[in-house]
């Protein structure tokens, strides 16, 4: 089977991950997309929740699995038996860590492929902390993420955050639903 890893932290996933799942999906027959687990680094959602996030997002797509995975990317790409490592690539400030990244991958195990997907273009501003940074002042992300996210991720702000996230509530919410032809700045509430 030609299976594939995408991993991230999906902290949550976003539109422009799911473009990067939808389009990879289509090389492979089967995508694992595995959520880094890192005890070190601090995430707004734990990878349970991170796990069922992905899951309804994509369960359309017959041939994506959704996995975690701790250590090095590699060791769990030979537990898979995966040849190719998909990873998205949105600017060249993600350029230089990937390549970094990619080049260790290949001397730690040359049999395996880092395969770089470039960003669907109405996607390349995307990223999992600027869809945190809106929510968390009450602008409105649901031309960022899918439904499920943004439901999710204004309960967890507000659990979190409590009264500071209460006193933005109450401001106004800017509403728009083709991001393509408006600025970001338009997502951000004006104080
Ligand atoms: P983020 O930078 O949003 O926190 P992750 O660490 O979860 O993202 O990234 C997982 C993978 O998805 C990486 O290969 C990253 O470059 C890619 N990716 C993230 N956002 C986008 C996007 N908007 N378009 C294309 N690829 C993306």
């Amino acid at each position: 089977m030609n299976r594939a890893i995408y991993p991230g932290s999906f902290d949550p996933v976003t539109y422009g991950h799911l473009d990067i799942i939808e389009r990879s999906s289509r090389l492979f027959d089967c995508l694992v997309v595995a959520i880094l687990n890192n005890p070190k680094k601090d995430y707004l959602f734990s990878v349970d929740e991170r796990i069922h996030m992905l899951k309804e997002s994509t369960k359309h797509l017959y041939n994506v699995e959704i996995d975690s995975f701790s250590g090095l990317l590699v060791d769990y790409a030979k537990i898979k038996d995966a040849k190719v490592i998909v990873k998205g690539l949105r600017a060249i400030s993600d350029f230089e860590y990937e390549l970094q990244m990619a080049s260790i991958n290949k001397k730690l195990s040359p049999s395996i492929e880092t395969l770089f997907m470039m960003t669907n273009n109405k996607y390349s501003y995307l990223s999992s902390s600027i869809v945190k940074e809106v929510a968390l002042f009450n602008g409105n992300v649901d031309c960022l993420v899918p439904p499920i996210v943004s439901n999710c991720i204004y309960q967890k702000i507000k659990d979190k955050y409590g009264d500071k996230y209460n006193q933005y509530k109450t401001q106004q919410r800017y509403y728009c639903c083709d991001l393509k032809d408006t600025m970001l700045e338009e997502f951000l509430i004006k104080k």
